[in-house]
C-alpha cells in the first residue's frame, strides 16, 4: 500500500487561493505532501509555475482544475485531475467559464449597490490582482470595507442563495465539463460532494448522470467534509463502484483549519484515484 501524502484538490492567487503558485507549492512540501494537484477555479493557469517550482523540492504536482458546472439548478464542481496542457476543448470551455464569471461579477457588484454597497466591483478586481473573479474576492472586498467581520460571514449575510448580492451563476453542463476533462485525457471526480445538500436520492441522480457522461470519481475525503461527511460518501462510493478521491481545498494559510495535506486517509477497501498512475505518484 503507498505511504505517500496525496493532496489533490487546492486553489492559488491564479483562483480564490492566497498563496501564488509557488508559495503553494512550497508550502506543500513543508508539510509533507507528496502529490499535490493545483484545482483553480476555471482555470490552468497558475500549473506551469506549480509544475516548475516543484521540481526541485521533490514534490509532484498533478495539473488540475475545478470546473463550475450547473446541475439541477444548483451549481456543483467537478475537479479535472491529470489534465494535458493546451488540450483546446478543455481551455475553450473554461474560456467561456470566466467571460461567464466577468458578467455574474458585474451583476453581483449591481446588486451590492443597490444594498448600499458601491464600488465592489472594483474592489474585488483590485485584490484579484488579474485572475479569474470569484465570489470569494468580492466577500475579501466586503470584510475590508467593514461591512462583515469574516469572510464566512460575508457569504451567510450577502452571497448566498437568496441573500441581496446572490447571483447563480449559468456554469457548464455536467456531461459538457466531464467531455472537456476526458477530452486533456483527465479523470474527472466530484467535488465535496457531501457540501451541496443533496439527498441521497438526489446524488444518486447526480452520480448516475455523472457516469453516463463518463466520469469515475468521488472525492470521499475533503477539507471541506466533517468527519461523518467523509464515512457517507465512502458509503456511495462504494455502492455506486467510484473510484475514491482526498482533498484538502486549500485556500490559504489564514484557514490554519484546513491544512495541506492534513486531511484523514482514504477508506482502505476503497480504490483511490491514483490506483493506476504511473511513476512516483502510482
Ligand atoms: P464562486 O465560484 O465565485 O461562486 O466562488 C465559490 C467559492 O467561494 C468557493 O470555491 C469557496 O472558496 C468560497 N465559498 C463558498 N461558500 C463559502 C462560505 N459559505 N464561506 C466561505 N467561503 C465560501
Ligand atoms: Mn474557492
Ligand atoms: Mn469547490
Ligand atoms: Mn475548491
Amino acid at each position: 500500500m503507498s505511504t505517500l501524502c496525496y493532496d489533490l484538490h487546492s486553489h492559488s492567487t491564479a483562483s480564490d487561493g492566497t498563496l501564488a503558485p509557488r508559495d503553494l507549492v512550497e508550502r506543500a512540501a513543508r508539510s509533507g505532501v507528496h502529490v499535490l494537484a493545483l484545482t483553480d477555479h476555471d482555470t490552468t493557469a497558475g500549473l506551469a509555475e506549480a509544475e516548475q517550482a516543484a521540481g526541485p523540492l521533490g514534490l509532484e504536482v498533478v495539473r488540475g482544475v475545478e470546473v463550475s458546472v450547473t446541475w439541477g439548478g444548483r451549481t456543483v464542481h467537478i475537479l479535472g485531475l491529470n489534465v494535458a496542457r493546451d488540450c483546446v476543448a478543455l481551455e475553450d470551455g473554461l474560456a467561456r467559464l470566466r467571460v461567464e464569471r466577468e458578467g455574474r461579477a458585474r451583476r453581483i457588484a449591481a446588486l451590492l449597490e443597490e444594498a448600499g454597497i458601491p464600488g465592489a466591483y472594483e474592489g474585488a478586481r483590485a485584490l484579484a490582482k488579474g485572475s479569474i473573479l470569484s465570489r470569494t474576492h468580492f466577500a475579501h472586498f466586503l470584510v475590508a470595507e467593514g461591512v462583515a467581520e469574516s469572510v464566512r460571514d460575508v457569504f451567510k449575510k450577502y452571497l448566498i442563495n437568496g441573500k441581496p448580492g446572490h447571483v447563480s451563476g449559468e456554469w457548464a453542463g455536467l456531461a459538457e465539463a466531464v467531455g472537456w476533462i476526458r477530452a486533456a485525457g483527465g479523470q474527472a471526480v466530484i467535488a465535496h460532494p457531501a457540501r451541496y445538500g443533496f439527498t441521497a436520492a438526489k446524488l444518486g441522480r447526480l452520480v448516475a448522470e455523472f457516469q453516463e457522461a463518463g466520469g469515475r470519481g468521488l472525492e470521499v475525503v475533503s477539507g471541506s467534509h466533517a468527519p461523518e461527511d467523509n464515512d457517507r460518501m465512502a458509503t456511495v462510493a462504494r455502492r455506486h463502484g467510484l473510484l475514491a478521491s482526498s482533498g484538502s481545498d486549500f485556500h490559504g494559510p489564514e484557514n490554519p483549519w484546513r491544512e495541506l495535506g492534513a486531511m484523514p486517509r482514504l477508506p482502505a477497501d476503497l480504490r483511490p484515484v491514483w490506483a493506476d498512475w504511473g511513476g512516483q505518484a502510482a
